[in-house]
Parts: C-alpha cells; structure tokens; sequence
C-alpha cells in the first residue's frame, strides 16, 4: 500500500494547484492511473482490481483525498460506478464491465436531477423497455467525472421500480456538459448528461429487473459515502501539515505564531478535528470488512463527521495561514472550497442527521 502511495504522489507532484485552476486533470493521465487499478482499488483481483479491504482502501483515499480531492472525486465516481455494477449487476454483467474500470476506461454515476436532488424519489428519467432494448430519456446533473467517463452508471425508473443502466457516453442521444465553474473541486469533471430516446441492449440494466427505489440508492451511495468520508481525513491532514507549519515558522510579535494562545487553539482543534475523523472513518471501515450489522448507521457517520470536519478545519487552516493561504492554488484555499462540498454531496449533512436522528429513535424504541 505504501508503494501504491507513493506512486501516486509522485503522478500528482506538485500539480494539484494547476488542475485546480485550468479545472481538468489530463485525462490521459487518469486512464493510466485507471489502468494500473489505482481508481477502483476495492475490485477483487479475478477482475484486475487490487482487491482492498475498506480499511486500506480508506487509508489509500485519504491519501490521495489530501493530494487532490480531484483526483479522489474521480475516484470516488470509479469506485462508485465499480461497486454499484459488483453489487447490483449479474456475474456476467460483472465481468464484462469491471475489467473495463481497472483497465484504464473511466465511469461516472448519475442519480440527481433538476428536480430531485435530496429527494431522489423524484426522478424522472426513464429506462423503457421495448423489445430486446430499452430507452432511456431523462436529465442527470452535477454528474462528478462525467466530463472523463466513457460509461456512465445511470439510475432511473422502470415499471414501479429504479433501475441501473451502464450508458456509453458516446452512445447516440447522450449529451454531456461540463458544469466549469464549481465552487471546489474543480478539476473533478462535473457535467449535467441528458439523454434523448437513448437506445440500449436489454442487458445494460444492471441485474436486469427494478428494485425498490430506495434500496438501490442506498447500494450505490453507500461506498461514495465511505470514499468521501475518507477522502475527508485527506483534506484535515493536508490542512493540519499546512497549519503547523506555518505556525512553526512564521513570527509575529517576536515569537512563532505557534507560541500564540490562540493560534495554538487552532492547532489543537485541527489535530482533533482530524483524530475524530480518522477514528470514526476506521470504525465504519472495520464494519465493512467484518459485515456488522452496524455498517450504515456507522458509514454516514463517518461521511457526516468527516465532511463536518473538513469543512471547519479547512476554514480553521485559512485562519492560521491568513493571506499566505488566502489565494488560489494554495493547499488550504483549495481545501476550503472542496471541504465544503463534502458537506453537501453524498447525503447533505442535513439528510445525513435526519437519518442519524432516525437510528437513535429506533436504537431507543
Ligand atoms: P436540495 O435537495 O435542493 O437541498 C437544498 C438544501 O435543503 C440542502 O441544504 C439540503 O440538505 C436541504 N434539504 C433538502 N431536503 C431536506 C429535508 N427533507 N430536511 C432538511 N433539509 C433538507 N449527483 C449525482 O448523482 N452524482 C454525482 O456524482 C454528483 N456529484 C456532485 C458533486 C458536487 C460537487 C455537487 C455539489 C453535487 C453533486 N451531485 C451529484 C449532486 C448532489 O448529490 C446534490 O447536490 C445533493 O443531493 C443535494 O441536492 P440539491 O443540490 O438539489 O439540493
């Protein structure tokens, strides 16, 4: 794993500020992270993956969540598109589609709409089927790495039901455009994709028959939750490195910011703000890979604590850096606007208490 790190730093270098500002990241560059596995590392090996636990899958995230949360964003969407196609697809289904993520073809997953964003019941894209084919017609917006994909993981109603659809983004009647002015990861290829009368073999739906609406959302938000939540603690270690160096090294008043009270509080709350993050993605992670019953209330835990996190300590480290980190390209003024994203993708942190809320009513009832 360590080595797997390393090769990655190395790739990123010091680019992260440059994708940032130009808003894209070589794609040629991320079909050969894809197609070393470097984006979908949970993928067992008989499909070319790395075939990572959760816990060292998290520690490779937020590793290179503190890189580029980008790149990560990008990953996440593969990991996403992977796990949804492993979980809900049949074994043929399977082994046609995984090796073409760990073999350098991109993906991204599109749920929300115009009109359903926190409420996904109401989506209105359809997936009909006529004859040995269906049809898909619909929006999808904010699609993260749509802008790279060449097959995108699409949800979408069926009968009385959702379904999943692998849509190739060349396909006739996909449309895709890039959103180029995100507030944060900006480098992530978000993109609205519209679909007009989309035509597909039958076997593009991912199990081949609707699922309850609900239970097939929460399949495939579920890893882009821990991903996030781990990509999260990435973001608090590279706000944390910035702080205390800063701290350390710049004088003011005759002493070390550091030997500032006040400043020392930052620092204290960082440190912390990166503990509690770390220590409750681990928690939610040794669920995963021991298949408690307790791994759902314990992965939007982690998402909601971590986003939460990000989203203070990164404005903390600003504080701490004050105009040093206060332009673009700077770690902790990139930080600042990707955290607070976090706190909105993958369950807001509104929906994130109000099912936090729900648990502990049921734990006590
Ligand atoms: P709304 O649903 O309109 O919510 C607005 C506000 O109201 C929020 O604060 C929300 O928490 C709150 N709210 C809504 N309902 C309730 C309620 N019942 N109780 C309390 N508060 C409530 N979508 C994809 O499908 N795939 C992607 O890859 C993807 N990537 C994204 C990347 C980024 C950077 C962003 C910003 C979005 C992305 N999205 C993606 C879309 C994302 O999932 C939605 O933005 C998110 O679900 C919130 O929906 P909304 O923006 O429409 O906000």
């Amino acid at each position: 794993l360590s080595g797997a790190m390393t090769a990655v730093t190395l790739r990123v270098g010091d680019l992260a500020g440059e994708w940032d500002r130009t808003g894209l990241i070589p794609r040629a560059l991320l079909r050969e992270l894809g197609a070393e596995g470097r984006l979908c590392a949970e993928v067992p090996s008989q499909y070319g993956g790395w075939g990572l636990s959760s816990t060292d899958s998290g520690a490779y995230t937020a590793h290179v969540g503190g890189l580029c949360s980008s790149l990560r964003s990008v990953m996440t969407s593969q990991g996403m598109a992977a796990w949804t196609i492993q979980r809900l697809g049949t074994a043929e289904q399977a082994a046609t589609h995984l090796p073409r993520l760990t073999g350098g073809e991109l993906a991204a997953v599109g749920f929300s709409e115009p009109g359903a964003g926190s409420d996904l019941s109401a989506m209105t894209t359809t997936v009909r089927r006529d004859g040995d084919t269906v049809v898909v017609d619909g929006h999808k917006k904010w699609v993260t790495a749509a802008h790279y994909a060449d097959l995108l993981v699409l949800v979408g109603r069926q009968d009385d039901g959702a379904v999943a659809v692998v849509v190739p983004a060349d396909a006739p009647g996909v449309r895709i455009e890039r959103i180029a002015d995100p507030l944060g990861c900006r480098a992530a290829g978000h993109a609205d994709v519209h679909l007009d009368g989309v035509r597909l073999p039958a076997d593009s739906v991912l199990g081949g028959h609707p699922l309850p609406p609900a239970l097939l959302v929460t399949t495939a938000l579920a890893y882009g939750r821990m991903s996030v939540a781990w990509g999260c603690v990435g973001i608090l270690r590279a706000c944390l490195a910035a702080a205390t160096s800063h701290a350390a090294g710049r004088e003011q008043f005759g002493r070390p910011l550091a030997e500032h009270q006040l400043v020392a509080g930052h620092l204290a709350d960082l440190y912390t703000a990166e503990q509690v993050a770390t220590r409750v993605c681990e928690h939610a992670s040794r669920c995963w890979d021991e298949g408690s019953p307790d791994q759902v209330v314990a992965t939007v835990l982690a998402k909601h604590v971590s986003a939460t996190q990000a989203a203070q300590g990164a404005a903390t480290a600003v504080q701490v850096l004050a105009s040093a980190g206060s332009r673009d390209g700077h770690t902790v003024a990139r930080a600042y606007r990707d955290a607070k994203l976090m706190e909105i993708i993958e369950g807001s942190n509104e929906l994130c208490r109000l099912m936090l809320a729900q648990h502990a009513l049921s734990a006590q009832g």
